[in-house]
């Protein structure tokens, strides 16, 4: 097996050996698919420059020799061609099969000369051999010529063995069978049941050669387009499962009958031919089959299901994405064993012949095509199913034709139908004949000569298997003679198309198996473990079948594992292996298992426990769920209140804020208005003062013209004074002579007395207080109430021999200028008083302090403190004051009126009874004066009345 797949990849470097050269020999296996890819890629570019390759033409020649494999050559063709021209090439290989004759006493003008030449004779040469003229026989060469004696066993084995190997290999093969009716086509192809054609014999080597790497049915479904895709397990369970169904419902279409029930596809299948070594055994294989019938140049699906309807349905021929030519929709039967295949075979058959009835046709007329198809496909690791991978398939196929009757119509004797039938046969083989023609004179062209265009698609059997001649695979035609006389210019034709037929070069499959680096002979070992748990399982351990394949377990056993052929003894010593390995894996999994369920029981235990845990928890859970809704709603309601308390506080922060608003726009009133209120009482200060100065002006003016008036008044006073007092005069005179009323005298004469010392000067008020309780306030007036200075007890004191005084006065004095000065005997004047010497030093016990001030009047008042010096026990001396004397100087003209009740009081107390209204001086003076005049008007009457 590893052998075989050793061979592949070879092939495959060989390929790229040719395409890249030696340096690229050095990939690995894992990417040599892509790499082969990647060269066909660049084999499309080369073809361009390949096609200056010339072929010779090779003359004619009666002794035919066929041609060794040429280089590729070139394609200028317009026709959509794949690019095989650097690939590989292999001539059509055609094989020669000569019919035995019917009856022993028949001419023959074929001769086979070895086992590749044959000789054509004429009559004339048979029957004159000798005669000078005659035409010589000839010679044809081909890859093989079979004797009339030769069995179907040694045709197979020539022809089609290698193209099942291809098959398995996943490469595209086409046999054909081409000669006259009669020249054993069918026989060779088909056979009989005592002698197996090719088909049966293709059928049975690949049955045997995969029999045990089978896929089973149905997980591989053909998908309609020549393709497959691969079914799950499942599926294609399922699909079994209906199948089988429908087989019990007698429905099925093809009811494979058991083995060997029909004797005559037992015959067949009873050979036992040796499998084929090529198989990849790591794959899994199915094989279907396709039987359509071309006749009149339209396709037939023998194996369709018509149902009620007996005729069967024209098909179309399609190219799939491959590039490779199918019936569109053709019946695709999977089979897996020979008899199942020679049954649906059987079927065709019977619809091919139910269809001839029908068509009034005749087999040998239609062309039948017979398709093995075998897929492919890896399976997995463990070498138990296929991957699941459509792009892993791999699809070969192994096309058996069976062509009509390559006669002539003349000969046939037809007419009518039967002449158009023929023509149409004819045609269709002349259409192969031309194709075949064409496709090599394009191989033999010259660079520049336009190559013809293949008319492939004139016939439907060129059409089908355009993609052999125009792509790659491998092409055998068995051509098939019936070497009676009377068939010569027939054999003749025959000869020359397959003498022609294998010029032809056609490229080598290169099948895409793809490489998914899974290791080689997986299957095998998946077999071997399976025996041997078989084998297990019959010694009574039934714990074997529930293994799992444990493929690593069977590489193990030894490196040369893959190779062993599975009936070697070697297989047989690795499968005892095996089980004692298996065994003990056996023993150690009860082992295990026993610890297993323990640790099970305890860790259910303890899930017990966790779920007893889990329950509490729920339950606690629950009711804590149900506390904490509670809770919420009641924080919710906590919210809420909140929510409203906060919006009820900013509509209060609202209203104080606009409050105060309002008490800041009042205070903002306020100070305005407190500003106006200023702004007004200073302007009233103002105005009071304007007033005041006015006020001031206006007195004094009034004063002046008082004082001017009061002097007229006084100079007229005095005037009318002096005349009473002549008067007055003339009284006392009169008094003096006569007894008069007394008069209180001592005031009167006082008053004069003063009157007469005021005389013309200003009058002024001179008044001595003292603000000791016990001394007795003086105020002296020059009026008439106050005709005698007050006696003074300060003078006295003043005038005590023993006072020294100490007078502390201002530098410039203002002079008081009158006549009552402060009596200070033995004094001295100081203006500043720093030293204490001053003080004590003089040995003045007495301190009198004069201070002089001017009032608001205008008029100077002068005090005098006076007191006690005192000497201290330091040496110094401290004044203690006893005394103030204050004198006050009046102006005459600016002392203000004096205010009458003061003046009434003492008018009253002076004269005793009641005054006039009259404030000033000169009232009183008046009155005075006209108490005077009464006097003496009383006196003069009562002196008249004497
Ligand atoms: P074709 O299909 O070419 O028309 P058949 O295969 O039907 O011819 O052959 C016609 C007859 O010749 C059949 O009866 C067949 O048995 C017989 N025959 C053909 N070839 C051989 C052969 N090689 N050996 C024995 N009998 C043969
Ligand atoms: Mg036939």
């Amino acid at each position: 097996m590893k052998l075989a797949a050793n061979a592949n990849r070879k092939e495959e470097e060989e390929q790229a050996w040719r395409l890249y050269g030696r340096k690229h020999l050095k990939l690995t296996n894992q990417n040599s698919v892509g790499f082969l890819k990647e060269a066909k890629k660049q084999d499309c570019s080369r073809n361009k420059i390949t096609k200056n390759i010339k072929m010779k033409a090779v003359p004619r020649t009666p002794m035919r020799v066929p041609k060794t494999p040429r280089a590729a050559p070139a394609h200028t063709h317009p026709e959509k061609r794949r690019d095989v021209s650097n690939k590989q090439q292999d001539p059509v290989n055609v094989f020669c099969r000569v019919r035995p004759l019917q009856s022993e006493g028949d001419l023959t003008c074929m001769r086979v000369k070895n086992t590749t030449t044959i000789a054509l004779n004429s009559q004339d040469q048979l029957l004159h051999p000798k005669q000078n003229g005659a035409q010589r026989e000839i010679q044809y060469i081909f890859k093989h010529v079979f004797q009339p004696d030769s069995n179907q066993q040694e045709v197979f084995a020539a022809v089609a063995q290698p193209l099942v190997e291809n098959l398995v290999r996943g490469r595209n093969s086409l046999l054909f069978t081409y000669g006259v009716t009669g020249s054993g086509k069918t026989y060779t192809m088909t056979g009989n049941a005592r002698h197996r054609g090719i088909m049966p014999r293709c059928l049975d080597l690949l049955f045997r050669t995969i029999s045990d790497y089978q896929a089973k049915k149905f997980v591989f479904k053909p998908d309609r387009l020549n393709g497959f895709e691969i079914l799950s397990e499942e599926d294609a369970l399922l699909e079994r499962q209906q199948e089988m169904n429908q087989r019990f419902a007698g429905a099925g279409r093809f009811g494979f009958r058991r083995k060997d029930s029909d004797p005559e596809i037992a015959s067949q299948a009873s050979v036992e031919p040796t499998p084929l070594s090529v198989l990849d055994e790591d794959n899994m294989y199915s094989v279907f089959i396709t039987y359509v019938e071309m006749y009149n140049n339209s396709v037939y699906d023998l194996l369709e299901d018509t149902g009620v309807q007996k005729s069967l349905q024209c098909k179309i021929i399609r190219e799939d994405a491959n590039h490779q030519m199918f019936v569109h929709g053709v019946t695709e039967v999977e089979v897996k064993t020979v008899e199942e295949a020679l049954e649906v075979f059987q079927m065709g058959q019977k619809r091919k012949r139910m269809g001839n009835t029908i068509l009034n046709a005749e087999s040998s007329r239609s062309h039948s095509v017979f398709n093995i198809r075998l897929v492919q496909a890896p399976t997995d690791c463990q070498g138990e199913h296929v991957v699941q991978d459509k792009h892993t398939i791999t699809v070969s196929q192994l096309s058996l034709v069976d062509l009509a009757g390559s006669e002539r119509s003349s000969r046939t004797k037809n007419t009518g139908v039967r002449l158009r039938e023929a023509g149409n046969i004819n045609n269709s083989l002349m259409t192969l004949r031309t194709c075949l023609e064409y496709l090599r004179e394009n191989q033999q062209l010259a660079g520049n000569v336009a190559a013809k265009k293949i008319p492939y698609r004139d016939s439907k059997i060129t059409h089908m298997f355009k993609n052999y001649f125009d792509g790659e695979g491998q092409v055998s035609m068995i051509v098939c003679v019936n070497p009676r006389i009377e068939d010569y210019d027939e054999n003749m034709q025959v000869m020359k198309f397959a003498e022609m037929t294998q010029e032809v070069q056609i490229a080598r499959a290169t099948p895409m198996k793809p490489d998914l680096g899974l290791t080689p002979g997986r299957r095998k070992a998946n077999k071997l473990f399976k025996i041997a748990v078989n084998n297990l399982n019959e010694l009574g351990i039934p714990e074997a079948k529930q293994l799992e394949v444990d493929v690593g377990l069977v590489y193990s056993l030894g490196p040369d594992f893959p190779n062993y052929h599975m009936d070697s003894p070697e297989t047989e010593c690795k499968i005892q292996e095996l089980m004692q390995y298996l065994e003990q894996r056996i023993e150690k999994r009860r082992k295990l298992r026993a610890n297993m369920d323990i640790k099970c029981d305890n860790f259910r235990q303890l899930l017990m426990n966790l779920d007893r845990d889990n329950l509490q928890l729920r339950t606690e859970l629950a009711s804590l769920k149900a506390v904490y809704k509670q809770e919420r709603e009641r924080s919710a309601a906590l919210e809420n209140k909140v929510r409203i308390h906060e919006s009820s506080i900013d509509v209060l922060n609202n209203t104080v804020s606009k409050r105060e608003r309002q008490i800041q726009e009042l205070t903002q009133k306020l100070s305005e208005q407190d500003y106006l209120l200023t702004q007004k009482e200073q302007e009233k200060e103002k105005q009071k003062k304007k007033f005041n100065s006015k006020l001031a002006v206006e007195s004094d003016k009034n004063k002046r013209e008082f004082d001017m008036k009061l002097r007229e008044q006084r100079a007229k006073m005095q005037e009318r004074m002096r005349i009473k007092d002549e008067k007055l005069r003339l009284v006392s005179n009169i008094l003096q002579s006569e007894d008069v009323p007394s008069l209180p005298r001592s005031q009167s004469s006082e008053n004069l007395l003063n009157d007469k010392e005021r005389g013309g000067g200003g009058g002024f008020t001179a008044r001595t207080e003292s603000s000791a309780p016990a001394t007795t306030r003086t105020d002296i007036y020059c009026t008439p109430r106050h005709g005698l200075a007050a006696a003074n007890n300060r003078h006295r004191r003043s005038r005590s021999a023993g006072d020294k005084w100490l007078e502390h006065r201002a530098a410039n004095p203002v002079p008081l200028g009158t006549i009552m000065q402060p009596y200070l005997k033995n004094r001295k004047s100081v203006t500043k008083l720093t030293d204490m010497k001053e003080l004590t030093g003089h040995g003045a016990n007495k301190y009198c302090l004069v201070s002089q001030e001017a009032d608001t009047d205008g008029d100077v008042e002068t005090k005098l403190y006076k007191g006690n010096v005192i000497p201290t026990c330091g040496g110094g001396a401290q004044v203690v004051f006893d005394d103030v004397e204050c004198l006050k100087q009046k102006s005459p003209v600016h002392s203000p009126p004096r205010k009458r009740p003061s003046n009434g009081n003492l008018s009253a107390s002076a004269f005793g009874g009641p005054l006039p209204t009259s404030t000033t001086g000169l009232t009183s003076v008046q009155d005075v004066a006209s108490r005077c005049n009464l006097g003496i008007e009383g006196h003069s009457s009562k002196k008249s009345k004497m």
